[in-house]
């Protein structure tokens, strides 16, 4: 398994680590790509990296979670707004390999989705043959 170390710079934002998931295939020509992440503020997603797009995602998570909106994890560190976010997106994604290729669409990019920075953070990358 490999891992990717980030640094986020922002309370919130998407960062494309297509090309950091490309680096970490390490010669495998067929299989399936799970790529996970192990915060709970976090989440994993696939999409276009066009920065008005960008910022849409971002708004409609702000839309349909509004920060402190009387929750009661909010009581324990204020974050339950970034807790809430990232089930919405999930912690992982899994995208076929083949001919040692991500088999991803023509617009598609793999996006880590910081929703409580700046923090350091992890993804796994975890191949699975066959
Ligand atoms: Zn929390």
């Amino acid at each position: 398994m490999e891992t990717i170390d980030l640094e986020t710079t922002r309370g919130v934002e998407l960062i494309d680590i297509t090309g950091r998931v490309k680096e970490s295939l390490g010669g495998i020509i067929s299989g399936v790509c799970i790529v996970f992440t192990p915060h709970t503020t976090t989440g994993i997603i696939v999409n276009e990296n066009e920065d008005g797009l960008k910022g849409d995602i971002l708004d409609l998570l702000n839309e349909l979670v509004p920060i402190r909106r009387g929750y009661r994890h909010d009581r324990i560190d204020d974050n339950a707004h970034a807790h809430l976010k990232s089930l919405l997106l999930g912690p992982s994604v899994a995208i076929p390999v083949e001919n040692g290729e991500l088999i991803l669409g023509t617009w598609q990019r793999i996006f880590f989705v910081e929703l409580d920075g700046p923090r350091r953070r992890k993804v796994y990358v975890k191949m699975i043959k066959g």
